[in-house]
């Protein structure tokens, strides 16, 4: 600490991230990343760029990137806003739309970056209980006074998902409420927001390219929803003066939804070995709750989690434990290869029979 900081830094807790380890060789099933490459359209696309387009500052508007985008999902450009990762579309999203004069809702057991956020930007909140069969109960939001309301759907780390009807009742019972759906994850399984957007002016859905588009690595991100939604955003972005996506990251991007059929064989092959690891894991004595994301959520009733964790580990097997009471007898399990997961479920037989 240094006697230049100012009384809010001295205050944060920075958030953790999962481990990137600096040694090779591991199977990492730890950060929720793809297993599989992305495609081989993103890459030519990139190794595209040419070095006189890098010469100049990129579009500040990222107006192709927010056509493409738009066309496949059916919105309009304006309806959009791109970032660096959606860690940073939700920075803007809480600068921008989250600070009211009453508490912004999430779950108790969710994506730990938004108390973060909230603590950064001076955002009051209040954590609402996930019931006992560790879902996201919308009622329990509908009757509190708030100023905002986020989560993720489908839920991290449970990845259980909300069906699309239970959004649209939340949406409906508290119009003056901004919503905020964080849909990291709904491409392994979940039921997109997205078509809301055109009729509810409270929603604004969230979306990255790090999971089901192999991209964690280029970070981009974005966010849909009525176009005030998008302009207050924008107006706090062009503040910092600020480019959000580089030449080669729109590049990137762009092919990515270019090569559809790809995307969908990587999604089905991370579905396929997500059902059969829960099978396995279900042969061991794991409860795993029902996940319709890139990761499960597993707990044993016989064995420690965090022990389980440390002898994967000694098998050059990393996975995410998280020290919450509430979750600490659970692993969060990130969805690999088939190769991956059967090393997993083989460490995992020696370490539970
Ligand atoms: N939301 C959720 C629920 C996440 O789990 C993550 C990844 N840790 C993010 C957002 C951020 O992803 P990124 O910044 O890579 O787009």
């Amino acid at each position: 600490m240094s006697q230049f900081w100012s009384p809010l830094v001295r205050t944060l807790t920075p958030y953790v991230p999962g481990e990137q380890p600096k040694v090779s060789g591991l199977i990492k099933l730890n950060t929720n990343e793809n297993p599989y490459p992305p495609s081989p359209a993103v890459m030519a696309a990139m190794h595209a760029v040419t070095a006189d387009s890098l010469r100049l500052y990129p579009d500040p508007d990222s107006s192709q990137l927010k056509q493409t985008l738009a066309a496949y999902h059916k919105v309009k450009p304006e309806e959009i806003f791109v970032g660096n990762g959606s860690d940073e579309v939700l920075a803007f999203v809480f600068m921008a739309l989250l600070k009211h004069d009453a508490p912004l809702l999430f779950p108790d057991i969710t994506y730990s970056f938004y108390p973060v956020y909230c603590k950064l930007y001076g955002i009051d909140y209040d954590e609402v209980a996930l019931t006992q069969q560790m879902e996201i109960s919308t009622a329990d939001y509908i009757d509190r006074d708030c100023g905002a309301i986020i989560f993720p759907n489908p839920n991290a780390p449970t990845g259980i998902p909300l069906p699309l009807s239970t959004i649209e009742n939340l949406l409906i019972a508290k119009p003056n409420t901004l919503v905020v759906v964080d849909e990291a994850y709904v491409d392994f399984g979940g039921e997109t927001a997205m078509p809301l957007t055109q009729r509810y002016p409270n929603l604004l859905v969230v979306r990255t390219f790090s999971k089901s588009r192999s991209l964690a690595g280029l970070r981009v991100g974005f966010a849909v929803g009525h176009k005030d939604l998008i302009d207050g955003m924008e107006r706090v972005k062009n503040s910092f003066n600020s480019y959000p996506m580089d030449r080669v990251a729109v590049a990137g991007a762009i092919a990515s939804y270019q090569d559809e059929a790809y995307f969908q064989k990587t999604l089905s092959d991370v579905i396929t070995n997500r059902e059969q690891t829960t099978q396995a894991l279900q042969k061991l004595g794991f409860s795993v709750l029902p996940s319709s994301a890139n990761f499960v959520f597993a707990t044993h009733s016989a064995f420690s989690a965090e022990q389980l964790a440390a002898g994967l580990r000694e098998r050059a097997i990393i996975v995410r434990h998280f020290k919450h009471p509430r979750i600490n007898q659970y692993l969060r399990i990130s969805i690999g290869t088939q190769e991956e997961c059967s090393k997993l479920i083989e460490a995992l037989t020696q370490l539970t029979t």
